[in-house]
């Protein structure tokens, strides 16, 4: 069983993810606003996937026998200027969930809690893969720039994303 404290950013985590979900289904509806289908459904898959990693944390906690306690969303952004400024929001957006990994593993380390440590351990992964993917995406559109065919099979591109 894990501590109180651990349970505590276990739960916290849960709403972290959820809002994560919440943020690329906002990003989602501003590409389709913009007719940039491809990007809007590269950020419903990835809010999907958000969600996934929400599930996670709940099932995790309702297996070692701790209490789910659900927190409350806020209201994610509703407009970005640019596909690269929504695209540089997610990268930023992955580094802080970055940061609350670490978070989470120095707290296991610190309390010899080695099954949340093993549990953590898909997440620290998974991170590096989420900024890797965020990074690459941004240098994209940077590459583009300005250019209309440039941006059209980009969002080609990203369209092509699969869950
Ligand atoms: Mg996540």
């Amino acid at each position: 069983m894990a501590s109180q404290k651990m349970l505590t950013e276990l739960n916290n985590q849960i709403q972290e993810e959820i809002f994560s979900s919440y943020l690329y289904l906002s990003m989602a509806a501003c590409f389709a606003d913009k007719n940039l289908n491809g990007c809007a459904q590269w950020m419903t898959i990835q809010s999907q996937e958000e969600y996934a990693h929400a599930m996670k944390f709940y099932q995790y906690v309702l297996d070692i026998g701790g209490r789910v306690e659900l927190q409350a969303i806020q209201k994610p952004d509703f407009e970005w200027p640019t596909p690269l400024s929504m695209f540089e929001g997610a990268l930023a957006h992955e580094k802080h969930v970055t940061g609350r990994i670490n978070l989470l593993v120095d707290i296991a380390v610190e309390e010899k809690d080695h099954a949340t440590n093993n549990f953590l351990t898909f997440f620290v992964g998974e991170q590096v893969e989420e900024e890797a993917n965020a990074t690459q995406i941004v240098e994209n559109f940077k590459m583009v720039g300005d250019n209309i065919q440039g941006l059209y099979m980009l969002d080609k591109e990203l369209g092509a994303r699969q869950v």
